[in-house]
């Protein structure tokens, strides 16, 4: 196992490269801490086998490994095409119908039946990641849409299609969807990200269901719609965390906006204490290639310098040729990074908010970490709540949460900076301490001399608010 674990967390999609219990293992053992299970692909009977193996690596490793189910959301595709692959020229013209059919160059499917009724004139139609751009010419607000091809290109069945400035009327949670997050809460889900997020009003009807489900899976929003951009600061408060997805988003807003979007997304994120995660093509020549590209060391590197909490692979881990290789790469880039930067970001609490007195601890944790060079942050935490508020300072100190709720546990892993260990019940402060101590010293993560600060709340026993810190030698 790694043993100099890395603040910025990384999250692989798990697919056909990546689903066999032995890679699992590889690349438990090279640090992963999130894995991702992507509900466009992939059958129920595919992703229980996945969840079983990493709830079993968990135990038989001794990890937190979370489980994100990243559900497909009101994505838009044609439908299949004629033996699997035709070609749309430039400047010719194509209907979509909304009436299932084999495509051609003249006729496609779309699989948006609302799609004549809500697209206008000059509205752009992108295909396959935007490699194809078409222009509506006329609509009959019914079944049928004239485009014309403006950039062309070979095309293969079931392609996903970007309406960037169409307003969409489709629901944000879908048939498959429902099923979907059934299926994920019933199988240890612990985070669920939801696609094509708009409002904050999208994130209420997933909630309920969790609510329902009596679960406590939370909620990742995916930021890749325009839409979303204009009610970011009510869709990060109503999430749990917010994904940068930025394989849509990049083709949903021009591309040479999506790098300031990510600053000001990770740094709104940070100041919310809310997790952030950085998506999509982070090391996407590695798909094919052995080593990443100049430009994607870069990026990683500039989103670790950003303080994106975790990093994500998607092909390159499901489906590409080198699964372990990307997740060793970006390992490297990360560490490297990690060690010439120093983060020690500050957010003041807010005044007039129920959690004004434990979040000021928090902050005051961290300076004082900072102050005396101390070595680790623990906390005790019931809800998670201290360790999302302390991650988000991101101290110049390890983070540890013990807890005595077990389904915490995992979920903590997605949290820069933060490692969550079980405790036993203790009725009194001084023995969780001495206890977090001995455990932290055993496991290497501590040694004689080092400087401790604990948080925590008093009376132990009584699971309240945090209202002490306390300073200690190892
Ligand atoms: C993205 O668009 O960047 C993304 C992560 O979503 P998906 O892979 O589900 O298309």
């Amino acid at each position: 196992m790694r043993q100099n674990r890395s603040q910025t967390k990384v999250i692989a999609t798990i697919g056909p490269a990546s689903s066999s219990k032995e890679m699992l293992e590889k690349m438990f053992h090279e640090g992963i801490d999130v894995c991702r299970l992507n509900f466009s692909h992939g059958t129920h009977e595919e992703h229980l086998q996945v969840i079983n193996y990493i709830l079993e690596l968990n135990a038989e490793l001794n990890t937190n490994v979370a489980i994100l189910a990243d559900l497909q959301g009101p994505k838009i595709r044609i439908g299949d095409v004629q033996d699997n692959k035709i070609e749309l020229k430039d400047c010719t013209e194509v209907l979509f119908v909304t009436e299932k059919c084999i495509g051609t160059a003249q006729k496609l499917y779309l699989s948006y039946t609302n799609f004549p009724k809500d697209v206008n004139v000059g509205d752009s139609i992108l295909i396959d990641d935007g490699k194809i751009k078409l222009e509506v010419l006329e609509t009959n607000k019914l079944d049928t849409v004239k485009a014309r091809v403006i950039y062309g290109g070979f095309l293969s069945s079931k392609k996903g299609v970007n309406l960037p400035n169409t307003k969409i009327s489709i629901p944000s949670l879908t048939e498959k969807d429902i099923a979907d997050v059934n299926f994920a809460l019933d199988n240890h889900a612990d985070w669920i990200a939801l696609s094509f997020v708009r409002s904050a009003n999208d994130l209420f009807q997933l909630k309920e269901i969790i609510r329902k489900k009596k679960k406590l899976a939370r909620i990742i929003a995916k930021i890749e719609k325009p839409e979303a951009l204009a009610d970011i600061d009510n869709i990060i408060e109503a999430s749990n965390g917010i994904m940068v997805a930025r394989g849509d988003l990049g083709v949903e807003v021009p591309f040479d906006q999506v790098p300031l979007i990510q600053k000001d997304l990770v740094k709104r994120c940070i100041e919310k204490a809310k997790p952030v995660i950085i998506a999509t093509q982070m090391l996407e020549s590695m798909i094919t290639n052995f080593r990443p590209t100049r430009a994607e060391a870069n990026d990683i590197g500039n989103a670790v310098i950003d303080g994106a909490d975790a990093l994500m692979l998607s092909a390159e881990t499901s489906a590409g040729k080198y699964p372990l290789g990307s997740i060793i790469a970006m390992q490297r880039i990360i560490d490297w990074t990690e060690k010439g930067f120093v983060f020690d970001r500050e957010t003041p609490p807010t005044a007039n908010s129920i959690t004004f007195l434990p979040d000021s601890i928090c902050l005051n944790a961290c300076r004082l970490a900072s102050q005396t060079g101390a070595k680790a942050i623990v906390t005790f935490t019931n809800s998670g709540h201290t360790a999302f508020k302390i991650s988000s300072h991101r101290p110049n100190a390890d983070i540890f949460a013990f807890t005595r709720n077990k389904t915490l546990l995992r979920k903590l892993s997605l949290l820069w900076g933060v490692r969550a260990f079980p405790i036993a019940e203790h009725k009194k402060m001084d023995t969780a301490i001495k206890h977090s101590i001995e455990f932290l010293k055993n496991n290497d993560y501590l040694h004689d001399g080092d400087i401790v600060v604990h948080v925590g709340s008093i009376p132990f026993e009584k699971r309240g608010q945090t209202n002490i810190v306390k300073l200690s030698f190892v």
